[in-house]
């Protein structure tokens, strides 16, 4: 068994905190190609590795199965996210005993979107309405977790502004959140913008920035739809007169680069690279983070 770190500890060394996002694979050739690329991410050594949990829990077991190997077998720091959404407190309560039990030190506790057949999220009867509810609960009942929370930068899509979003963040870190992670954004003003805002309200706790290459033209606007986020024009014409596949990854990939150049140079508390499982992206883009910050 691996040791694991608190997260929130990491943040006090001064330099930005590198981490990779993984999810639970569906089939066998998608959990090969998590498989090859957590080996070829290893030698990189991110400051931890998040591992997502299917939208609707629909992923329970998988995230325990996945993030268990991504500790025992890979070495990773690993940070769970666990999602209010079906869940009894009773079961919220029992994943993140067996969690704390097998030595798991930090969890990403997030509310989760709904089940796709359904329009809005509802509430388990016995359950949590709002991820500020769950970080409460965690920080009362597994006081040795070191808690991450969303945050979004371009605000949630159900909120009404941005500043109506900060108040509820606010709440999520008055609850005992140690640090936020945010949805991807493609223009970092919109992140700049955030981080001024978030500090003005004297939330002071690390802001990560979450960085994802849009590979394709396809992709950046299925991006858009899932997210809400911008996705600047520039990056849409560049993507759409790429030549072939191969050109259009080239040309996400030089884009989020220039992303993390100015990121980094603005001093961000982290950096989360969204990697949806991909070995050539992930790898690019860490060896960028760990050449700056090593
Ligand atoms: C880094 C990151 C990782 C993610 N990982 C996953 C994952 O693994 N699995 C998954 O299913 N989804 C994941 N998501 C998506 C997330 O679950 C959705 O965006 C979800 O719709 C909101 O979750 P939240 O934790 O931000 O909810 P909340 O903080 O509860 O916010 C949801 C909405 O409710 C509003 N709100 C919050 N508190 C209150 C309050 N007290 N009163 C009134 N309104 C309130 C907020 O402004 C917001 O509009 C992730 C998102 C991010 C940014």
């Amino acid at each position: 068994m691996q040791k694991q770190d608190n997260i929130a500890e990491k943040f006090c060394a001064g330099k930005t905190v590198f981490s990779v996002e993984f999810f639970p694979p569906k089939t066998e050739e998608g959990a090969r190609q998590m498989l090859r690329t957590a080996d070829r991410l290893r030698g990189l050594l991110p400051d931890y590795v998040s591992i997502t949990y299917g939208a609707g829990g629909s992923s329970r077991e998988r995230t325990v199965e996945y993030g268990g190997i991504l500790r025992n077998v890979f070495g990773f720091n690993v940070m769970p996210h666990l999602t209010c959404v079906g869940h009894s407190k009773l079961e919220i309560s029992e994943m993140l005993k067996k969690y704390s039990e097998s030595g798991f030190k930090n969890i990403m506790a997030l509310r989760g979107d709904p089940p796709k057949d359904s329009p809005e999220f509802v509430p388990n009867p016995d359950g949590f309405k709002h991820a500020s509810e769950l970080i409460e609960f965690v920080k009362s009942n597994f006081p040795d977790f070191s808690i991450g929370c969303a945050a979004y930068p371009e605000k949630h899509p159900e909120a009404t502004s941005l500043d109506a979003d900060i108040d509820n963040l606010q709440k999520k870190i008055d609850a005992g959140a140690d640090f936020m992670i945010t949805q991807m954004f493609f223009n970092n003003s919109h992140f700049f913008n955030f981080r001024q805002k978030c500090r003005k309200r004297g939330i002071s706790k690390p802001i990560i920035a979450g960085i994802l290459p849009a590979l394709s033209y396809k992709q950046a606007l299925n991006f858009r739809k899932m997210s809400s986020s911008e996705i600047p024009d520039e990056l849409l014409r560049q993507l759409s007169a790429a030549e072939d596949d191969a050109d259009a990854a080239l040309i996400g990939l030089e884009w989020a680069e220039r992303q993390l150049e100015e990121l980094l140079a603005e001093n961000v508390d982290g950096i989360h690279l969204y990697i949806l499982n991909r070995a050539e992206s992930a790898l690019k883009l860490s060896r960028l983070l760990r050449g700056r910050h090593s």
